[in-house]
């Protein structure tokens, strides 16, 4: 009998990992990982964010001994407050969104949210407070409306619709083969980098979590759609804190700070004015843009 109930107990766990992993697309990511980089400690407790402030002092890291990514940065996102991080490609911004989620933890400094390490707390309940819209967006074998569902598991059918809509998602789905119900992902329909990101910012809408964090979620979206798409996150946002890393800088220019990152150092911070008045990296990265767009302009 043992033998029979063994393989049972087996695939009962692997259920209820999978089940757990489900409710939670951050702890998809990681389960996919190959190795827990991290644990929880035995005193962890459950985050409570009745605020929302997040703060980053003197954190250093590297993902090696030999070679130090972040190197003492300091910086604070009140609560309900957006926060732009800048910078150029390997400056470290992803870096520390993943130190946030605690994929790896700091050698040194702390990243505190309302008061509380994010080493102190579970993983599950930091991660369950955290809506992240990735580089890179993972889609399951199934329904694109499943796909939106994996937000928040227990949403109604009004709350998924809703979520697509303020994603721009409604007419994309409309023309499908089979709305709704059509298959996407590695066994369905292949959607471009774009409908991905649409896809997974309706996950985020839905999830509706205090703390939002967006890792160049518009990177592949036309700027019509990412006029709009950047509308709807700012009327609902405005109750949640965000963090936001974005190439376009004219995306960002809204945030109440920008921090500009240069080879895992803070080199600058201030508002969008402040920057520009600054005349010094934020304000050359900004010209050199307003100069790419206005070559890539269509001609009238
Ligand atoms: P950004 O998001 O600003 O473009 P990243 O934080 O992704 O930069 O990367 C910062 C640096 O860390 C880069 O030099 C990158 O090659 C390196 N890096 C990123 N992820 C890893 C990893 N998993 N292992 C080793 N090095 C990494
Ligand atoms: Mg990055």
């Amino acid at each position: 009998m043992m033998q029979v109930f063994m393989p049972l107990n087996f695939l009962g766990f692997v259920y209820r990992e999978m089940k757990g992993a489900m409710t939670n697309i951050e702890n998809m990511f990681a389960l996919m990982a190959a190795k827990p980089k991290v644990a929880d400690s035995e005193t962890a407790g459950e985050l409570r964010v009745p605020e929302g402030e997040i703060v980053f002092r003197d954190v250093c890291f590297g993902y090696s001994a030999s070679r130090d990514i972040v190197r003492g940065v300091s910086f604070r996102v009140p609560a309900r407050q957006k926060v732009a991080l800048v910078g150029s490609s390997g400056a470290g911004k992803s870096t520390l969104f993943k130190l946030l989620f605690r994929f790896y933890d700091v050698s040194s400094g702390d990243i505190t949210i309302d008061g509380q390490s994010v080493r102190s707390v579970t993983q599950s309940s930091l991660r369950r407070h955290i809506g992240v819209v990735p580089q890179d967006t993972v889609l399951f074998n199934t329904s694109i409306f499943e796909n939106v569902r994996y937000g928040r598991i227990e949403a109604s059918d009004d709350e998924v619709w809703e979520a697509i809509r303020l994603a721009y998602l409604t007419d994309f789905i409309a023309e499908l083969p089979d709305k709704e119900h059509t298959l996407v992902g590695e066994r369905g329909l292949k959607l471009s980098g774009g409908e991905k990101q649409r896809v997974s910012i309706a996950r985020a809408l839905l999830k509706q979590p205090p703390i939002m964090v967006f890792d160049e979620a518009t990177s592949s979206l036309d700027s019509h759609s990412e006029k709009v798409i950047l509308q709807a996150i700012r009327d609902i946002s405005h109750q949640q804190t965000t963090l936001v890393i974005a190439h376009r800088l004219s995306t960002i220019m809204d945030a109440d700070r920008i921090i500009v990152l240069e080879n895992g150092r803070v080199a600058e911070q201030g508002s969008h004015g402040e920057l520009l008045a600054r005349r010094g990296l934020y304000a050359h990265l900004w010209d050199v843009q307003q100069h790419e767009q206005g070559d890539h302009s269509p001609a009238p």
